[in-house]
Parts: structure tokens; C-alpha cells; sequence
């Protein structure tokens, strides 16, 4: 089916209606890329820890 797609307002040909390929590759990168922030806030904590334990095992 013709359409319009509802991202970019591209004229797209696609059996299902729905964004473009190009702006799902967009949307792809932006939720890996919120995906990926979310693994970085969970690591975060980690990373604090292991310079502490280095410092006490200085001491
Ligand atoms: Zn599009």
C-alpha cells in the first residue's frame, strides 16, 4: 500500500502502515540508545565501588 509516512512525511510503499524504513532505523537507534543509558546508570555504581575498594586496600 501507498501511504504517507506519519514520521517524515515521506511517501512510502510498504504492505503495513507505519513509519518509513529510514525513520524505524531511527527509531531503532534512539531505543538502543535509551536501552544503552540505562545500562550505563546501572554500571555507574559499580565503577564507584572498585576505586574505593583499590584506596582500602592501599591503606
Ligand atoms: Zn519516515
Amino acid at each position: 500500500m501507498d501511504f504517507i509516512c506519519p514520521r517524515c512525511e515521506m511517501s512510502v510503499t510498504a504492505e503495513f502502515y507505519g513509519p518509513c524504513e529510514s525513520c524505524r532505523a531511527a527509531l531503532r537507534a534512539k531505543f538502543v540508545a535509551v536501552r544503552t543509558d540505562v545500562e550505563v546508570a546501572d554500571y555507574e555504581p559499580k565503577m564507584n565501588v572498585t576505586p574505593n575498594g583499590v584506596a582500602l586496600k592501599g591503606d
